[in-house]
């Protein structure tokens, strides 16, 4: 029982470092957060060790008893969270959850529609080199240039023209909500079933902060890390009437033993996420968005070609738009690093950048709406990377602000 420090310094080291760029730099990569101890705790615990193929009370292996207890109480939390007749809580990521959703319903050579990725889509929606695009016919649907938003006059006549045996409705870079009711009824006229993948928005609906797409998708999943705030992971939830067949396209269809100590971890970040401290939580995440927008849409800001897709958001999150900037989406990601902000650059819609630079930054609010940030901590930081952006700035006075505000709201005290 050797510590880590001792018996791998060079892990150690690497944890060490990670652990202090978290706390030092602003993280707003959208799809990140940081998961409470308490969840962590549950993940780095001796639930790693066992092997529970099958679902509780139905298990390949003995000694199954304390996770079957770990696993149903996941299980129930997460229904009861999302109000879904169904929930599976074994896929280990977002990727496989979609995939295992995919292998209940579909056959290969089937037809799906999913949001273009350079529109906004993920890429387990169709993607040409993902398992989506090389097993299934994909037919993308796209944003409408003018509005910034899903075209769903196009979605409904690709629908009738090309007969999907499944819709997706969900993204990845997009930040707007969806409008799942017509969606559905779309996918009723086609006679296709629809997947919500709310990945992205799932904290949000748990907070009641954003549209809940469980009344009217036959099967929601979701990953358990971005704005839920837990650990790494994968959900499936679905009506009843498709429950046996998600469960067998989980295991024995896509996985071997389910990560017992991860949905350990799940369940406890599912509690978390139906406490009043979370909706609070999730409110500020929102807010901070709409803060950031607003700044990077006012004139000293885009005199100098950059903007805000759609205007605005209504999530947790800003896709800025370079496409009239000096300045590409490589280089405007290693400007905000360079201060202290992690964000990642983002193809948009029509980029006429190649994907390895593209004209876009995404930027999400979760994980500093985490560490405590309120209103006007946003917009210090909205201020900081206005400044940033544009064509002269001061790395050394940016920096200092950015070190001010992680100082005011530490991460992980006493780790
Ligand atoms: N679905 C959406 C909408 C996503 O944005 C992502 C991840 O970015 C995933 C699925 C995949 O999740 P994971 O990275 O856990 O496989």
């Amino acid at each position: 029982n050797t510590p880590l420090h001792e018996l791998d310094p060079d892990v150690a080291a690497a944890v060490d470092a990670e652990l202090h760029r978290q706390q030092s730099t602003l993280e707003m990569i959208a799809s990140e957060n940081f998961a409470p101890v308490a969840v962590m705790e549950a993940q780095g615990s001796v639930l790693t060790n066992k092997y529970a193929e099958g679902y509780p009370g139905r298990r390949y292996y003995g000694g199954c008893e304390h996770v079957d207890v770990v696993e149903q109480i996941a299980i129930d939390r997460i229904k009861a969270l999302f109000g879904a007749e169904h929930a599976n809580v074994q896929p280990h990521s977002g990727a496989q959850a979609n995939a295992a959703a995919m292998f209940a319903l579909l056959k290969p050579g089937d037809t799906i529609m999913g949001l273009n990725l350079a529109h906004g889509g993920h890429l387990t929606h169709g993607m040409k080199i993902n398992f989506s695009g090389k097993l299934y016919n994909v037919v993308p649907y796209h944003v409408d240039d003018a509005t910034g938003q899903v075209d769903m006059a196009e979605v409904e006549r690709l629908a009738k023209e090309s007969k999907p045996k499944l819709i997706v409705a969900g993204w990845s870079a997009y930040p707007r909500q969806l409008d799942f009711a017509a969606f559905r009824r779309i996918a009723d006229e086609v006679g296709a079933y629809l997947m919500v993948d709310m990945a992205h928005f799932a904290g949000l609906v748990a907070a009641g902060l954003h549209p809940n797409p469980v009344p009217h998708a036959h099967v929601v999943t979701t990953t358990t890390h971005k704005t839920l705030g837990g650990p790494r992971g994968g959900v499936i939830l679905s009506t009843a009437e498709l429950a046996k067949k998600i469960n067998s396209a989980v295991f024995p269809g896509q996985q071997g033993g389910p990560l017992e100590h991860v949905i350990a971890a799940k369940a406890v970040s599912f509690k978390i996420a139906a406490s009043e401290d979370f909706k609070e939580r999730q409110q500020r995440t929102l807010d901070g968005a709409r803060i950031l927008a607003e700044r990077l849409v006012q004139a000293d800001v885009t005199e100098h070609g950059v903007s805000v897709l759609s205007g605005g958001t209504d999530v947790h999150l800003v896709l800025v738009d370079l496409r009239n900037s000096e300045l590409d989406g490589q280089q405007a990601e290693d400007r905000l690093h360079e201060v202290g902000i992690t964000v990642n650059r983002n193809a948009i819609p029509n980029d006429p950048r190649p994907p390895m630079v593209t004209s876009g930054l995404r930027i999400g609010t979760p994980a500093l709406a985490t560490r405590g940030f309120q209103d006007d901590d946003f917009r210090e930081v909205a201020d900081i990377i206005a400044e940033a952006l544009k064509p002269s700035y001061d790395v050394t006075a940016l920096r200092t602000r950015v070190t001010a505000l992680a100082a005011k709201h530490p991460l992980y005290p006493g780790l």
